[in-house]
């Protein structure tokens, strides 16, 4: 299903313009017109998810593979050190555009990027009610 509020789902589906980098019958690979850095992509599933959530099992695991044969074309085209695969849910967790979507991120020695969490130190006991939760 696509949503005609939706932007992702006009420019997934070539209804908008877009830098395109990869494109096949159920995804478009785009370059982020906001990038933290040179390559920086949004694999768009055609189909509107709102995010993980959502998302079907059957995009879920065609989207890994995307994302896979994506980073392989950065790291061939463009000379760089590293990358990172970020995927945002929610507006707590950064989530701008309510359409599912995965960011390859390729990184360059000294790009003055960080794309990092401050680590906490919880207890041993701490660990184990959240693990008691999680699988109770
Ligand atoms: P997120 O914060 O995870 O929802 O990411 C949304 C991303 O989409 C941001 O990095 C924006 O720069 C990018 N973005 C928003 N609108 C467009 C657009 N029209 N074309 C390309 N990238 C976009
Ligand atoms: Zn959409």
């Amino acid at each position: 299903m696509k949503d005609s509020n939706c932007i992702f789902c006009k420019i997934a589906n070539g209804e908008i313009p877009s830098n395109t980098i990869y494109e096949d019958d159920d995804f478009r690979v785009i370059l982020d017109n906001g990038p933290a850095t040179k390559g920086h992509a949004l694999i768009l599933p055609k189909e509107h998810y709102a995010d993980l959530f959502e998302l079907s099992d059957e995009a879920a695991s065609k989207a890994l593979i995307v994302a896979k044969k994506v980073s392989a074309q950065l790291k061939d085209k463009l000379n760089i050190d590293g990358l990172n695969v970020v995927q945002n849910n929610g507006e707590t967790a950064g989530q701008t555009v309510k359409h599912f979507h995965i960011h390859l991120i390729p990184r360059y020695k000294n790009d003055g990027q960080h794309i990092l969490w401050n680590p906490t130190e919880p207890s041993a006991e701490e660990l184990v009610q959240i693990r008691d939760i999680i699988n109770g």
